[in-house]
């Protein structure tokens, strides 16, 4: 029976497609004190009933499915919901710390206006009509395009609502945060033609190739990653981890390659040509499936990724990439991902190609244990909304950050590229933006000059529930609820290999005056009036909620998620209708060339490398709970500790544990040293998530930020943000 995409939500609400359920047996591997420790903010439980209600996190892309348990109307405990086809009982430590983010006291308890330098409480009605001013201004001046909107997604009612907002005003440059689907999502349009996320299927893949990614720190959905491990060990099948460093990741992996950071993208290449080199594609898939091998071939045979060249490039022994070559072809369903770390950062577009091409050579695209093309559920069918002149001339301006341009003609969003864009000229080209999830001020790279251009912004509204570090440089903060305190539809789960719809609830009431971001844009829309207001035929996000899922509402209110068991991968559709290794479109982009760290080897000998670390990825910040867990060897007290190995550290003169200050062509900062093998000598590592200058005073003034010393680097094939390390000194402080 074919199932209808558009219709698979009624579909499956309607209880034609079951699920197999078992609990997860991994459960959070943080020693349990650290949980019951008494935190003074965090609420007595009162003696009363115990209930239990289903929800949907939203603090990651990963969208679990959450059992929140409540004594009387208090939150007390999160845990993973054995049910949920993503988590299935799961939880990461972030998801379960959503406590201490609910009943946090750095919460924004009511709207926050800037004035002379310090927060003020307004009234949502002052902070909503004095924004809606700025916005009629605007317009009336003819620039609409001026306004911005920087969302975590842009996925889900509430980041359509501020997309059709920006369109109906006349804005093209509504941005998604960045992270390594940019890069994949791309990579599937110009190989499949299918504009889908890619989903992993690891848990049936019997060998894990992994350039470089964090699976076990932060990438994809954590839940699902971790159980994927433990089915790949069951399976006994094999896990092998190219990695700069011993991470968690390498440590867990059966095999560690150790390879020189940057040099993900030539391994792939040099392992595609041991493949054709040696015929071991999969002939039968390739032959049916695909067209333009011989151009790969082309590329691909270059004596730049011969086995000696790729072990020149990437450290390895010339030996260990071929057999790595062969060991992936004669797996019965190898699987090879990519996006550094957590995921947070794009990566190259020809690199993610790259992994992309060694999985169609070995038959693993749109298969079982394959990369799959996932596409969005489809239930937001809302009519194209009216648009006057002053829109329609806004939303035919060029966008801010260049995504769509002539140059980046298949990059959706490119925020890496706001800041420069803002630095041009006397007026910045962004006059108001607003941002809803995401953390701009805290996680660009750039330093100084990334803050110095978005200072530049005239009015900036954040709607973080926390004093994050872009709300503390707002000029407004329009607080949100948390995810336990509102209704919130969460379309899809990174790197899940399923269509999945999940349903946020207001798990307890909310605690202060917030206001869900899609309420705030209605508000503006009605103040705004004529088209505008005319858009927006809904009286609160509740309710558009409910028209726009139709019958199913009251299905994924009662069971909380929808998933498409029987999701089959679409066909191609590329105009071969085959996955193209080539095409007018491929060969437009920049040719592939590993990216080097930005800075000069002359002065700068060694090379940081940052890493990301499960209890550090939220963009928000960390809560207590996990700036607590962290290990000795990334916090010491106050200090961050950077990562040498031993020999680094006796050319140096420096020992463990000691005072030294680091310096890249970004910036320079205080850190103490970590001895460890694990690292390749040359090589400087660095956790990411700390430095903050804001949210809690658990998190805020611990170590330094990563960010601050590290350059923008641009992607010549997409755009986008690839920058990987960057070159630095280290010297005795
Ligand atoms: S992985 Fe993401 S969605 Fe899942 S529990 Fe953790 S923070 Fe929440």
């Amino acid at each position: 029976m074919k199932i209808d995409r558009r219709s698979f939500l009624a579909f499956v609400l309607g209880g034609a497609a079951g699920t197999a359920l078992s609990p997860l047996p991994w459960k959070l591997t943080d020693d349990i004190s650290i949980w019951t420790q008494n935190w003074p903010w965090t609420p007595v439980p009162p003696k009363g009933e115990t209930t239990y209600v289903d929800s949907t996190c939203t603090l990651c892309p990963g969208g679990c499915g959450i059992r929140v348990r409540r004594v009387e109307d208090r939150v007390v405990k999160i845990e993973g919901r054995n049910d949920h086809p993503v988590s299935r009982g799961g939880i990461c430590p972030l998801g379960a710390a959503g406590v201490q983010l609910l009943y946090s006291p750095w919460r924004v308890r009511q709207p926050l206006k800037k004035m002379d330098g310090r927060f003020v409480p307004v009234s949502w009605e002052q902070a909503i009509g004095e924004i809606a001013g700025v916005l009629r201004e605007l317009r009336e001046a003819g620039t609409p395009e001026a306004v911005a909107w920087i969302a975590d997604t842009d996925r889900g009612t509430t980041a359509e609502l501020c997309r059709r907002f920006l369109t109906v005003y006349g804005s093209p440059n509504f941005i998604r945060t960045p992270c390594a689907q940019d890069a994949w999502e791309t990579a599937l349009f110009l190989t499949q033609g299918q504009r889908a996320t890619a989903g992993f299927d690891l848990e049936r893949a019997t060998f894990l190739l992994s350039l470089g990614s964090g699976l076990l720190e932060g990438w994809g959905t954590p839940p699902f990653v971790f159980r994927a491990r433990g089915a790949l060990k069951d399976n006994n099948g094999r896990f092998v981890q190219a990695d700069a460093r011993l991470s968690k990741t390498a440590a867990k992996a059966d095999q560690w390659l150790p390879i020189l950071p940057g040099s993900e993208g030539t391994l792939a290449f040099g392992l595609i040509h041991v493949l054709l080199k040696e015929g071991r594609e999969r002939k039968p898939f390739v032959a049916a499936h695909t067209a333009g091998l011989e151009e790969l071939k082309r590329q691909a045979l270059q004596e730049a990724f011969s086995p000696e060249a790729v072990a020149q490039a990437t450290g390895l022994e010339a030996k260990a990439v071929v057999e790595l070559a062969r060991a992936f072809a004669a797996a019965e369903r190898p699987l090879a991902v990519c996006g550094r770390g957590a995921g947070r950062v794009p990566g190259g577009l020809q690199e993610t190609l790259a992994v992309h091409f060694l999985n169609a050579l070995v038959g693993s695209v749109n298969v079982e244990g394959g990369v799959i093309a996932v596409p969005e559920p489809e239930y937001i069918r809302w009519p194209e909304p009216e648009m006057d002149a002053v829109a329609s001339k806004g939303m035919q301006t060029p966008r801010v950050d260049g995504a769509g341009s002539e140059r980046y003609p298949h990059a959706r969003y490119l925020l890496n590229r706001l800041p420069e864009a803002l630095l041009q000229g006397d007026r910045p080209a962004v006059r108001v933006l607003f941002v809803s999830g995401g953390n701009p001020f805290y996680s660009l790279a750039g330093g100084e000059r990334t803050e110095k251009a978005l200072a530049r912004i005239p009015l900036i509204v954040s709607f973080s529930p926390f004093l994050d570090e872009t709300a503390a440089a707002a000029h407004y903060i329009l607080p949100a609820p948390t995810h336990l305190e509102r209704w919130e539809d969460v379309p899809g789960a990174a790197g899940y290999p399923k269509p999945v719809v999940g349903l946020a609830r207001p798990v307890v009431p909310p605690r202060f005056a917030t206001m869900p971001t899609a309420d705030v844009v209605l508000r503006l829309a009605r103040r705004l009036g004529g088209p505008i207001r005319a858009a927006f035929p809904w009286e609160s996000h509740e309710a558009c909620l409910r028209q726009t899922l139709g019958p199913a509402w009251e299905t994924l209110r009662r069971k909380g998620f929808a998933v498409e068991e029987g999701f089959k991968p679409q066909p191609f559709e590329t105009a071969s209708r085959k996955f193209e290794f080539a095409n007018a479109d491929l060969k437009r982009l920049a040719a592939f060339r590993p990216l080097p760290a930005p800075g000069d080897p002359g002065a700068f000998k060694l090379t940081l490398v940052p890493f990301d670390t499960l209890r550090l990825t939220a963009a928000l910040g960390a809560p207590p709970f996990l700036v607590k867990a962290l290990e000795s060897e990334i916090l010491l007290k106050n200090d961050i500790r950077v990562e040498i190995h031993p020999q680094t550290a006796r050319d140096l003169g420096l020992v463990d544990g000691a005072d030294a200050r680091i310096t890249t062509p970004q910036g320079s900062a205080r850190v103490r040293v970590y001895l460890t093998e694990g690292i390749r000598p040359g090589l400087v590592g660095m956790a990411r998530g700390l430095g903050r200058g804001a949210h809690d005073r658990y998190l805020a003034g611990k170590g330094v930020s990563a960010n601050r010393l590290l350059a923008a680097v641009e992607d010549p094939s997409s755009g986008l943000e690839a920058g990987w390390g960057i070159r630095a000194r280290l010297e005795r402080a």
